[in-house]
Formats: structure tokens, C-alpha cells, sequence
């Protein structure tokens, strides 16, 4: 049975992850994210599908992340009709990744369009992709599939997600191909999470597989262990309040402000950091955090055992939302000893950039670094500890405290990577596929794992076929 699969996004980088399963009767692809980055030419990769998509039969979403759903009404603008197949929660972060961004296109090219008049220019205007209706249509087309359910999306292709311990809701998609009384299992993996993540189930292990399409995100790093996180938390928290200063954390809307608040919530049951404010000062963060409430069957088991069957993690007394701009404003009059956790992750836009600005240069305040910092950001130029940053064009002397947690990553590292294959037979796994990842980090994993006796390991090209 001739089996093809190839990537349309995700082959030798990381975003826009679009890969597709090709069968004798079927065409599934799986995720159908956003390239990201502000370059015309990634605009003009996310405007320009290089495929047809009335030629697929049905659209698997692994997990809510933007550079795996962001292009979704992309496709049923192109002419595709079919559903898209994802958890009941990836369901619910899609809509809100999806509705922010419509917004966020909206507003740059008015932004663009407001900059030419300014300047009598024709600059480069980044026309929104697709806008609110689009989403909202998109969005009718979700069909819910729980984990380890069994469903034939396509003929003859079955569809069953596994967790796959990466954010909230997250899958790996295990195909199985049925033909002329053969059966063919492939593993697309999605991203990979790691064992003993905060609120998080560690990643699940389908069955056996022939083909598995493995993310390399960090194929040539290592994390910290997650078990560190809380000792470092609680130095941090203690230390800032000792100087009577505040913990300010750029932190990424869907995901890793869930899990700080989680942590923060644990230390403070185990009186290991007292009661002092903690706000979640972002829109998004706090619509996200109602997502994580709203599914507390994707909690792994410590997290029942701790909070009970009903009770809620992200809902204690000190833990303050706020909505309004106003609200937010006020945090900063506030003369004691808080935790400010705010978007952006990378500090590049955002309310986060307030909080950076009244409080950076202060020596009794920390800054608390919990995610990737890309470069030429201002979350990078911390982490740096320049000792000048630009902040709304304004220079400010950076005295805060900087520190930076690694381990709350939410991908694999290459040992974790490594180590979740271990569950399953080398013989059998006949072939892996590596996407997710930058060329060195995916050149260093495929040298391990061939060293690690794994027989036919590849990283997929962006649009060439693998016959499977
Ligand atoms: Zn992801």
C-alpha cells in the first residue's frame, strides 16, 4: 500500500506546522499553523497555500498553539469543507487563539495603512488573512474527538488522540491506515510535553508504531529538571518580599501563566510563600485560565489529589484578575510586596511592557524570565542584563533583579525525547520522520537516535514526499 506523507510548514523550522498523510483514498492533514515572524515574506508564505485544499478529506488538529491552528480559516476560505478534528479543550483554545488574531491582523494593517498616510508612503500593508466571521465559521466545523476514542475521519484513515502533555488539551494523532485487509499505523506526534509538568498529564504512549513523525524542537538541548521548579519559585518570591519589592513575569497567555499561578498556589498551601497579591494582568491570559477551569479532566493525578475533585486551582482569595485597563493601571499605585504575572511571553507588546517600565529600575524588584526569549526582543535583552533597555522608545537602567527559570519548558528535551521512544520496539518502528525544528537542533537528534540504533531517520524537507 503506497502511504506518502510531507510538510507543507514545520520542515526545517519551527512554526506553521502543516503536514499531510497521503493514501490511496484519502488525503488527511494534520495542523495547519501560522509561519510567525513580521517579514512580508512570511506574510506571503501564510497568504499563499502551496496545495489545494478541496483536495483534503479531513483536517486533525494536535493542540491550540498558534503555529499549528493559526491558518485554519485559511482553508475553508481555499475551498476546503470538510472537519477538523481536535479535544474538546484544543477546541476551546483554538477559538480564542483564533478571535486574537483576527483582532491582531485587523489591527496591524490599520496600523500599516495609518503609517503610509503619515508618511505619503505605499509601505508594505500585512491585509488580514482572515477575519472574525471567518473564524467563526471555521470554528463550526470543529468536531470534538476525546482521547482515546477511535474515529474514521477520511476512508479508510482512523483517527485516535492520545495526550501528548504539551499545553492544555494537546494529542498525538494516531493513524491508522486500513487497505485491502492490511493495516498501517503512523504516529504523528505533535509537540511533545514532558513527565511531571505542572497540571499537565505526562505524555501517553499509543500503540506501537511503524512511522512516527517526531517534533525536534530542542534536539540539542537540556532542560532543567521540573522538580527544581518550586525551590527556585519560592527563593525568588521570598527574596523580592524581603526587599518589600515585586515579582514581575512576562508570561505567555495559554499555558505557562496557568502553571505559574498553579505553582504559586501549591507554594502557598505549603506556606512556603505567604499571601500577597498575585494579578494575572492580561485579557487573554485570564480568558485562557477560564479554559483551564473548564476542563479539569485533562488534570493529571496529583493535581485531583491536591485540589480535590471540585475544587479549582486557578481560583484562590489573593489571586486578582483585571479586566480593565484601569484595573490594570492601578497595580502599579499599589505600595507593597505583589506578583504581576502579564503578556506578552517575549515582552514585545502588551501590558507587560507597563509593569517593565515602572518597575525595571528598581533593585528591589525581580524580573522573573519563565519562557523562550527570542532574539531581538525585549524579554532577550533582559535576559542579556543589558544595562540600558528601551522601553515605548524611552531608555531605562535595568537595576531590577533578573532571573531566569528553565525548567518549565513545555517541550521535550532530547533526552526526553530519546526516552519516550524507549516504550516501544526499535524493529518495529521502521521509520522516523523529524519536523519541529531548526537544522541543527534536528541535525544533532537524528545523530542520536541513529547512534541510539533507530535504523532510518529523516528530517522532512519543506514539500518533498516520503514514501512510507
Ligand atoms: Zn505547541
Amino acid at each position: 500500500m503506497a502511504i506518502n506523507i510531507y510538510s507543507w510548514g514545520a520542515a526545517e523550522e519551527v512554526t506553521g506546522s502543516k503536514h499531510f498523510l497521503e493514501t490511496p483514498r484519502a488525503l488527511v492533514q494534520v495542523d495547519c499553523g501560522m509561519f510567525q515572524g513580521r517579514r512580508q515574506e512570511t506574510y506571503e508564505k501564510n497568504r499563499k497555500l502551496p496545495f489545494d485544499p478541496r483536495n483534503v478529506n479531513a483536517v486533525v488538529l494536535t493542540h491550540g498553539h498558534f503555529d499549528h491552528c493559526g491558518n485554519l480559516p485559511s482553508l475553508y476560505k481555499g475551498g476546503y469543507d470538510g472537519a477538523v478534528y481536535a479535544t474538546p479543550a484544543t477546541r476551546d483554545i483554538s477559538q480564542l487563539v483564533l478571535a486574537d488574531s483576527a483582532h491582531i491582523q485587523a489591527s496591524d494593517a490599520a496600523w500599516a495603512e495609518r503609517r503610509n498616510a503619515r508618511k505619503g508612503r505605499r509601505g508594505f500593508v500585512p491585509k488580514p488573512l482572515y477575519d472574525h466571521e471567518d473564524t467563526e465559521r471555521t470554528m463550526a466545523r470543529f468536531e470534538n474527538l476525546k482521547y482515546r476514542e477511535r474515529k474514521e475521519v477520511a476512508p479508510g484513515v482512523f483517527l485516535t488522540f492520545f495526550d501528548a502533555g504539551h499545553i492544555l488539551g494537546s494529542a498525538m494523532a494516531f493513524l491508522e491506515v486500513e487497505e485491502g485487509g492490511t493495516t498501517r499505523k503512523i504516529l504523528f506526534g505533535g509537540d511533545l510535553g514532558r513527565n511531571g509538568l505542572p497540571i499537565l498529564r505526562d505524555p501517553q504512549h499509543p500503540p506501537q508504531p511503524e512511522v512516527y513523525i517526531s517534533e525536534s524542537t530542542y534536539g540539542n538541548r537540556l532542560h532543567d529538571e521540573v522538580s527544581e521548579v518550586d525551590d527556585q519559585m519560592a527563593e525568588v518570591v521570598n527574596w523580592t518580599i524581603k526587599k518589600g519589592g515585586k515579582v514581575i513575569i512576562p508570561a505567555f497567555a495559554i499555558g505557562r501563566t496557568q502553571e505559574i499561578v498553579y505553582c504559586l498556589h501549591l507554594l502557598q498551601r505549603e506556606r512556603r510563600i505567604p499571601k500577597i497579591p498575585i494579578f494575572i494582568d492580561s485579557p487573554m491570559a485570564i480568558k485562557a485560565t477560564s479554559i483551564f477551569s473548564r476542563h479539569p479532566d485533562c488534570y493529571d493525578q496529583a493535581t485531583r489529589d491536591t485540589f480535590g475533585k471540585d475544587a479549582n486551582p486557578f481560583g484562590f482569595e489573593n489571586l486578582r484578575v483585571t479586566r480593565s485597563v484601569e484595573e490594570s493601571k492601578m497595580i502599579n499605585e499599589l505600595d507593597k510586596p505583589a506578583i504581576i504575572i502579564s503578556a506578552s511571553g517575549m515582552a514585545e507588546a502588551g501590558r507587560i511592557l507597563h509593569h517593565l517600565r515602572n518597575n525595571i529600575e528598581d533593585p528591589k524588584n525581580t524580573v522573573l524570565v519563565v519562557g523562550f526569549m527570542a532574539e531581538h526582543t525585549l524579554g532577550r535583552r533582559i535576559v542579556e542584563r543589558r544595562e540600558k533597555v528601551r522601553i515605548f522608545g524611552e531608555e531605562f537602567s535595568l537595576r531590577a533583579r533578573v532571573k531566569v527559570l528553565n525548567a518549565f519548558s513545555a517541550h521535550a528535551d532530547y533526552n526526553e525525547l530519546l526516552g519516550y521512544l524507549d516504550h516501544y520496539s526499535k524493529k518495529e518502528l521502521r521509520k522516523i520522520l523529524l519536523v519541529h525544528g531548526e537544522k541543527d537542533a534536528q541535525a544533532s537528534l537524528l545523530k542520536k537516535m541513529t547512534e541510539s540504533g533507530y535504523r532510518d531517520v529523516k528530517a522532512i524537507k519543506y514539500g518533498k514526499k516520503y514514501r512510507v
